[in-house]
């Protein structure tokens, strides 16, 4: 599709289907389902894809579905765009119209404007691949259950990404204007592991020490001796941290408990070291039982790795946001040390996820996700629909295709006027947003 023709051909769909678009997304925050409760929403977004022609097809676990659009043979070039749907359990404290209906749930994370951003780019695709104007495959991944997390898990264990080369989705930004959007290549959300480690020994009076373990002072060396070893030995540019949430031990000031515990998190940027972390953890915490002779136990529970945005398919996201939103609306985007389930896709298939600005422009309210009073300005609907459109056009285009669009944009045409520039990553050179701007969320 050429350029013009595109950008004509977005305005067109969306002058006829951003109402119905913006109505659909209220309909889901007024009614917010939890992680694989997502029935009601699963069935809505089925049958809207139904009544286009399209053929989803519902997960096993009977939330969330997979739509493919186009792709006639097995070689064609195939996409894949993700949305959540899943909302939070908290009280939506909100007074709009379209408040949560069901008690304790909310989409206080935007994933009802991703689900029907996800939708308005299905119907045009869909309309692209009918007027034969799409030259590959692109799946629709509606994923369930993106907060428990896991919902990605069981879509990868679905078969939902084999045969696809490449993977995008987006996330609601409130701290980004809307009609904006943020990309950044390399990690943009972080792993966020729960740590615990209890410690046991046997107890005393704290009068002889010596005849017991002194299991408090012990596990105040773990609480700070963790922390350190692990910011020695693992490469600091992969911005590890843990964190202490939680200490508990004894019960008198003259008695040394015989157990206690510490629970934290452990966030880190970067996967080689995500991968490293356990293993050295145990290391450190047997080191330092053994030096106060208590017993320690670890409790390592995985979540989410870091989620590392893929160079080129970053550079697809950027060029087609050039494309059908102009250069000014490009910004970079901050690393955030919150987790994303979307990470678990990119340790398979090369992908990229961008953020997309939610705020009214001029507005004093501050919102955050995660929050009883999150909400959007929903003019971000459109800006999303078309920067997804685009960006599966652009991938499904063809590599080639994408990387001269980038190569148009050389750093002296944009020198003054904006923020494509070029960026060198792993040997590859590749457009990239300039660094700096607006502060990290979750
Ligand atoms: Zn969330
Ligand atoms: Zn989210």
């Amino acid at each position: 599709m050429a350029e013009s023709d595109l950008v004509g051909e977005l305005e067109t769909f969306l002058a006829g289907h951003q109402p119905e678009l913006v109505e659909f997304r209220r309909d889901l925050h007024a009614h917010p389902e939890i992680g694989y409760a997502e029935h009601r929403t699963t069935r809505r977004i089925a049958l809207r894809l139904q009544a286009a022609g399209l053929r989803p097809a519902v997960l096993p676990k009977g939330t969330g579905l997979l739509c493919d659009i186009g792709g006639s043979g097995d070689d064609s070039p195939a996409v894949a765009l993700r949305a959540d749907i899943d909302a939070l359990p908290i009280v939506d404290e909100k007074n709009v119209p379209y408040r949560s209906l069901n008690a304790g749930a909310c989409h206080a994370c935007g994933h009802d404007v991703h689900t029907s951003i996800l939708l308005g780019t299905g119907l045009f695709l869909a309309r692209a691949a009918a007027a034969g104007a799409l030259p590959g495959k692109v799946r629709l991944i509606f994923q369930p259950a993106e907060e428990v997390p896991g919902g990605a898990l069981d879509v990868l264990a679905a078969g939902g990404i084999s045969s696809v080369d490449r993977i995008f989705a987006l996330h609601c930004d409130p701290r980004l204007e809307v009609g904006k959007i943020g990309t950044r290549i390399g990690p943009i959300t972080a792993a966020c592991d729960r740590v615990k480690v209890q410690l046991s020994g046997p107890g005393g009076h704290t009068a002889r020490p010596h005849l017991t373990a002194d299991l408090v002072f012990a596990l105040g060396k773990v609480i700070t001796e963790l922390p350190a070893a692990l910011s020695r030995r693992i490469d600091p540019r992969s911005a590890l941290s843990l964190v202490w949430g939680q200490v508990s031990a004894g019960s008198a000031s003259n008695a040394i408990p015989d157990s206690g515990v510490v629970e934290g998190t452990l966030r880190c940027l970067d996967d080689s070291s995500w991968h490293a972390a356990p293993e050295m953890l145990k290391d450190v915490v047997e080191s330092v039982a053994s030096a106060y002779g208590v017993t320690a136990d670890l409790t390592y529970e995985r979540s989410v790795p870091p989620a590392v945005n893929e160079a080129v398919s970053t550079g697809m996201i950027a060029a087609a946001a050039d494309r059908v939103l102009g250069p000014p609306a490009i910004t970079p985007a901050p690393q955030s040390l919150g987790g994303e389930d979307f990470a678990w896709y990119l340790e398979s298939i090369p992908g990229s996820l961008f953020r997309l600005g939610t705020r009214e422009p001029g507005s004093v309210e501050e919102f955050d996700i995660h929050q009883p009073m999150f909400d959007v300005d929903e003019r971000c609907i459109a800006v999303g629909v078309k920067v997804m459109a685009a960006t599966a056009l652009t991938a499904i285009g063809g590599k080639h295709e994408a990387e001269s669009m980038i190569a148009d944009a050389s750093p002296a045409e944009r020198v003054g006027s904006v923020h494509v520039v070029r960026q060198s990553v792993g040997g590859v050179t590749l457009a990239g947003p300039l660094l700096g701007g607006y502060s990290p969320v979750a």
